[in-house]
């Protein structure tokens, strides 16, 4: 039995339900059940939350969430070879886990769950940036949840978080700073998944906003951001110029020197452009 919940051990659960971890679909599992209580307690209060899990797997994430108090865990899975795990939890939490197996790709989890909702996942690397991705660009904003509480690899944190002038700064830091406080808040060295991966792993916290930053039309800014670091060696007057006829007026006239290259510009400085473009 483990100390936080009475089922059993990680390793017994895999042993039992052989679940050989998969490459193919990013399976590197927290066996450590302290760790898993702790990477949930990141995400904030939630015993008034409703969670949405991405790959729970064996479980280990899912159990954390449940032990910290969350008032129901959706948790949709890929591999259907975890479900019988995840229903021992589920049948030891009456009422509080609903497990969709299928791909998140795929799935609208929304008519599932009940606001305040917040987003915890240990995601699989390949789809991780995509989902990361769709929840900062919805529709409309604020979006469904409140918080994302996500482990990504640590180079892909790096970027969400990164400031104007390092390298990490692109596209993915604009989009999660323009609309949301992002930090890393926790970096774990490989020896803490089974299997290893070769690459340390970070927890990014991003806190939604209840507003934009800076006023922007989304889809503007999304543009511009894009085409200046799919070139982002080039000057803003030449990676700009398929925008707009005119680009090195509308520069001057959101304040940036035409000859600034895209990781100089601070994120007020492309929501700027965006409005002149707009
Ligand atoms: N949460 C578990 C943990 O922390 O030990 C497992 C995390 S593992 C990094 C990623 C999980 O996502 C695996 O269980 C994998 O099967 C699942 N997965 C992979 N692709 C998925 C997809 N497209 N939709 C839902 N789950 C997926």
């Amino acid at each position: 039995m483990s100390a936080i919940d009475g089922l059993p051990p990680l390793r017994e659960v895999i042993a039992t339900h052989g679940l050989s971890a998969k490459k193919t679909l990013g399976q590197n599992f927290l066996l450590d059940l302290n760790l898993t209580a702790k990477i949930a307690r990141q995400a904030g209060e939630l015993s008034g939350c409703d969670v949405l899990e991405v790959g729970p797997g064996p479980g280990g994430l899912t159990r954390g969430l449940l032990a910290e108090g969350a008032r129901r865990v959706l948790a949709v899975e890929k591999d259907a070879r975890c479900l019988p795990a995840l229903a021992e939890i589920a049948a030891a939490y009456p009422g509080r886990l609903e497990v969709i197996s299928g791909d998140a790709l795929e799935i609208d989890p929304i008519a599932h769950l009940t606001p305040p909702i917040r987003v915890v996942a240990n995601l699989p690397y390949n789809v991780g940036t995509e989902l990361l991705v769709r929840w900062l660009t919805p529709e409309t904003w604020p979006p469904f949840w409140e918080s994302l509480t996500l482990m990504f690899q640590k180079e892909v944190a790096e970027r969400i978080v990164a400031q104007p002038g390092s390298k990490a700064y692109g596209r993915l830091a604009i989009l999660a700073q323009w609309r949301a406080e992002a930090k890393i808040v926790m970096i774990l060295p490989p020896e803490a998944f089974t299997p290893p991966p070769k690459i340390h792993s970070a927890v990014v916290h991003l806190q939604a906003l209840p507003a934009p930053r800076y006023p922007a039309d989304a889809k503007v800014l999304s543009r511009v951001v894009a085409a200046a670091f799919n070139q982002r060696r080039k000057m803003l007057r030449a990676s700009l110029k398929g925008l707009a006829p005119d680009i090195e007026e509308r520069l001057r006239s959101a304040g940036l020197e035409p000859t600034l290259r895209a990781e100089q510009v601070p994120l007020e400085g492309f929501c700027a452009l965006a409005r002149a473009l707009a």
